[in-house]
């Protein structure tokens, strides 16, 4: 059994995040989409209410589990019998990020590879602090977000 971890903010899930857990689902037989908890790092959503969001999106698909981590990467992987990270990368913006993360994650543990996913031309201008920008401003952030996560995100910032 393939098993491969998919770790990020998602502050939120966007369609983005989602075309890459669906092409790595192509992949893997079972994926862990896993909220990376850093206590230095102020989310605009708390954990909690991105794991919901991720719950609900993904509820119908049964070889993916939900969860969070406040540990390495690697130990989180390990733990979960995972031999795989996954990635996604749009611009070039993302590779100097991504090259020192995977180096990094390689030399803490050489058992643990990353796959990259190329984005999806469409989605390639697309993150979660695009469209949290965009809601603050008030514009239609619908075509980016699964329905939940839009009403969810509307919510949030009409509360702030
Ligand atoms: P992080 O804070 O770890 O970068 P994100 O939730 O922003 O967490 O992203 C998680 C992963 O998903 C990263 O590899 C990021 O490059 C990728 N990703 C985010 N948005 C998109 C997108 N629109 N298309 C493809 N990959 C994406």
């Amino acid at each position: 059994m393939k098993i491969a971890i998919y770790p990020g903010s998602f502050d939120p899930i966007t369609i983005g995040h989602l075309d890459i857990i669906e092409r790595a689902l192509n992949i893997f037989d079972s994926l862990y989409v896993v909220v990376s908890v850093n206590p230095s790092k102020h989310g605009f959503f708390t954990v909690e209410e991105r794991l919901d969001m991720l719950k609900e999106v993904l509820k119908d698909r049964p070889r993916i589990t939900v969860t969070t981590n406040d540990k390495l990467t690697v130990q989180k992987a390990k733990e979960l019998g995972a031999t795989h990270i996954v990635r996604g990368l749009r611009a070039l913006t993302d590779f100097e990020y991504e090259f020192q993360l995977t180096h990094a994650n390689r030399v803490l543990d050489s058992d643990i590879d990353t796959l990259f996913f190329m984005t999806e031309q469409a989605h390639s201008f697309l993150s979660s602090s695009a469209v949290k920008e965009i809601a603050t401003f008030g514009g239609d952030i619908s075509q980016f977000l699964p329905p939940y996560v839009s009403l969810k995100l509307k919510e949030k910032t009409k509360n702030r």
